[in-house]
Parts: structure tokens; sequence; C-alpha cells
């Protein structure tokens, strides 16, 4: 059996806290994960290094982004190349699968967040083509903060002719987790066909309250403001805090947005 977590950010996304390194060193040496996805917010910035520094830390880690579609986020895997932003859940369905990718619903319905409605995933699965890029939805997502959404997830997502996923949708390292997927096998190429034959178990490893979230969220978030990000020089060194210099791209929600403006550009 592997266990992945395939909803991560890191700092490629402009609310994510954490480096690809330090992400890699946290998963290897506090969590049974053997399957990672990083998936920033309409960036894959951090993937060619994730993939590349990924051996190096035990792990296999698959190329993703969380795509902002019109009709709310889905995650992209298995991608080569970023998604553009905005376009109809059909259409960036059919574009995930242009690049040979598998894409999952995050988190639906969920409040505070966009996201898909069951019915917008309903009609994926109706869809000929879309139906068989559209292969996985989100039962459980450790990183909500109105944590009751995952109820009506549970259910409903049971009643989809879609894969049942765990994720965490961390964006501090400690969240990373929280919620996870068994599938048969162990190899990338094992997960994919899992998904793809809807083989796969639900984990809830602990829910966090969402005021939880947010308190061990806030202060990482406003240090990542400041430009201080957790890092790893390498595999055998601990993790620390460093400067960074990348800037993601420009929030997308109004209190981001707004902190970025504050502290960026004035
Ligand atoms: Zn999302
Ligand atoms: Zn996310």
């Amino acid at each position: 059996m592997g266990l992945a977590d395939l909803h991560i950010h890191s700092i490629h996304s402009y609310d994510g806290t954490s480096t690809i390194p330090a992400i890699l060193k946290h998963v290897s040496d506090n969590t049974d994960l053997d399957m990672i996805a990083i998936t920033d917010h309409d960036s894959m910035e951090g993937v060619k290094q994730a993939e590349e520094l990924a051996p190096l830390y035990g792990l296999n880690v698959i190329p993703g982004c969380e795509v902002t579609s019109a009709q709310g986020h889905v995650l992209a895997l298995f991608i080569k190349n970023r998604i553009p932003t905005g376009l109809s859940l059909i259409d960036t369905l059919l574009l995930i699968g242009e690049q040979g990718g598998l894409a999952v619903a995050a988190h639906p319905e969920a409040r505070g967040t966009s996201s898909l409605t069951y019915k917008d995933i309903q009609e994926a699965c109706n869809h000929p083509f879309a139906s068989q890029i559209l292969v996985g939805v989100e039962a459980f997502n450790g990183g909500l903060v109105y944590t009751r959404s995952n109820i009506p997830a549970a259910v409903e997502s049971n009643n989809l002719p879609l894969a049942c996923l765990g994720n965490s949708d961390a964006h501090i390292l400690s969240m990373i987790g929280q919620g996870a997927t068994y599938y048969p096998g162990g190899s990338v190429m094992d997960l994919r066909l899992a998904l793809k034959q809807r083989q796969t178990r639900v984990v809830m490893n602990k829910n966090l309250g969402g005021m939880q979230v947010l308190t061990s969220y806030i202060p990482r978030y406003l240090l990542r403001m400041l430009g201080w990000a957790v890092w790893n020089e390498n595999p055998a060194k601990p993790l620390k805090y460093a400067r960074i210099n990348t800037l993601s791209p420009r929030p997308n929600n109004h209190v981001g947005r707004l902190l970025h403006q504050m502290i960026f550009e004035y």
C-alpha cells in the first residue's frame, strides 16, 4: 500500500509558507507518506525543483497544480505545463487531458474558498471526454477552516463515480498528511492506475479545528509576507527559517491582495 498526499502548497503559492526542500524534509522525517504532489495555486514554479530533489529525500513527487477554473479549484496531476486560469471546468479538464494529466475536484462545495459544486462535478462525469480526465474527488480536505464542509463531502463524494481522496491542502508543514490517500502498490504508475480504477481509500489522520488551522497558519503567513519561509539546506541538516526572494503570483483573493499591497507596494 502506498500513502499519498496530493494537495500541498509551497511558497510558489501566494499563501504558502514553506520552501520545496523544507516540505521534502518534513515529509521524509515526520510522516508515513511516500508520495506527494506539489499543487500551488495556478503555478508550477516549484515542481521542477521538487522533482529534482525528491530522490535525495527518498520520496516520489507528482507534478501538479491547483487550477482556478471559472467554477472552482481543480487539482491537475501528472501535467507538464501550467493550465490557464479562469476557463470553464470542462475546458480546464480537456486541457489537463491534452497533457496526459488527470484531475481531482478539490474541496467540493467548501465554504470560504472557490469550489466546484456537486452539480458541476456530475456534469463533468457525464461529459464523454472530460469524464476520462476527472477521476477523483476530495472526500476529505484536511486544510479547511470551515471543517464542517467535510461532512457533506464524505457523503456526496461516495455517490460520484470517482476515486475518493483525502488530502491535506497544507499551507504549513505541520498540516501535511492530515488528509491522505491509500492506494494499492507504491509507484507513480500504481497511483495513476488506482485513481483511474477508483481503488483509493481516504485517510483522516487528525482534523484540526478551523480555529487551530488559522492560529497555526497566520503567524507563518505574516512571516512569509515579510520574506521569511521554512527552508532546508540538505536532508542531513535541520529545518530553519531563511530569507526568500521568490515572489509568487499575485493573490487572487481580497485579503491576500490587500496584505500583498500593504507589504510589498507601500
Ligand atoms: Zn483550493
Ligand atoms: Zn489548495
